[in-house]
């Protein structure tokens, strides 16, 4: 059975960018007789708000697009993603990072051969010398903290099971090698949120049953931190699909800054779902 989803963060309201990844996804069901899931990832609190989870249904309702409920809300869901953690953790595949991102950014200027990742510098490993009496007392003195994925631990532990280099299966271009060491000890949960995007998403996939995740080409690079994570939590691999992106006039990637694109900016200003779908059509 195909399942597929669309996963948008409630943090503003649909744009043209976003309608074409819903279209994306909801024409392949209709081409497939697969099903549609919305999930809302809402699992960064301070930026997501209840008005825009109700302003993207509305949004997607009046596109013609159905999906099945219940819906599921990330925010409630956080004990599955503490429990994955902990699996991860009892494998002896995290530490814990008190490093500010300034204090990384001068550790990473400090050391002109540090390795760089597609989405910037990899952390350098600072806290992972870390004693668990140093890590103690940190915590306890109250410093904020955050739960990173011990890379070379990750990858010894699959290499020893015969299960590296890791794939995955784009829809369009085959098998795929998975290159999570571009990006090093990725942070997986913070002290005040249980999950980081990259755990609750590939969490989420697995449990919710998604056969092919379709989301734009933006999000590539992180299907490679999402392949190593289905590895070690021993999930099934989806087959993916990373679509064009669209563009303003300009050759820039549309934004929530672009007010003016957004569906509901649009539809104020007299447009009609037909009116959308051409214009897309033509971008
Ligand atoms: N929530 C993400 C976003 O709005 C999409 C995540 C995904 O499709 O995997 O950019």
């Amino acid at each position: 059975m195909i399942v597929t989803r669309f996963a948008p963060s409630p943090t503003g309201r649909l744009h043209l960018g976003h309608v074409y990844s819903a279209l994306e996804v909801w024409n392949f069901t209709q081409d497939t007789g697969g099903r549609f899931l919305l999930r809302i990832e809402d699992i960064d609190q301070a930026r997501c708000r209840p008005e825009f989870e109700a302003g993207i249904c509305e949004d997607l309702k009046w596109l013609g697009i159905e999906w099945e409920t219940p819906v599921r809300r990330q925010s409630e869901h956080m004990d599955d993603y503490r429990e994955a953690l902990g699996r991860l953790d009892r494998m002896d595949l995290t530490y814990t990072c008190f490093c500010t991102r300034k204090e990384i950014a001068a550790e990473i200027a400090a050391c002109p051969s540090a390795p760089q990742g597609p989405v910037g510098p990899i952390y350098p490993g600072t806290c992972k010398a870390l004693s668990a009496d140093q890590q103690n007392h940190k915590i306890e003195s109250g410093q904020a903290f955050s739960i990173r994925l011990d890379f070379e631990a990750a990858q010894k532990r699959l290499l020893e099971q015969n299960r590296w280099p890791l794939h995955w299966e784009e829809e369009t271009t085959g098998a795929v090698e998975a290159r999570p060491q571009d990006h090093g000890d990725v942070v997986l949960a913070r002290k005040d949120t249980p999950s980081s995007y990259h755990l609750a998403v590939t969490l989420d996939d697995a449990l919710q049953g998604v056969s092919h995740v379709i989301r734009g080409q933006d999000l590539a690079d992180s299907t490679h931190i999402h392949r190593l994570l289905q590895a070690l939590l021993e999930l099934e691999t989806p087959l993916y699909r990373h679509h064009r992106l669209i563009t303003d006039g300009k050759g820039r990637r549309l934004a929530k800054r672009d007010q003016s694109l957004t569906i509901a900016g649009l539809r104020e200003a007299g447009q009609t779902r037909q009116d959308v779908l051409r214009r897309l059509a033509e971008i």
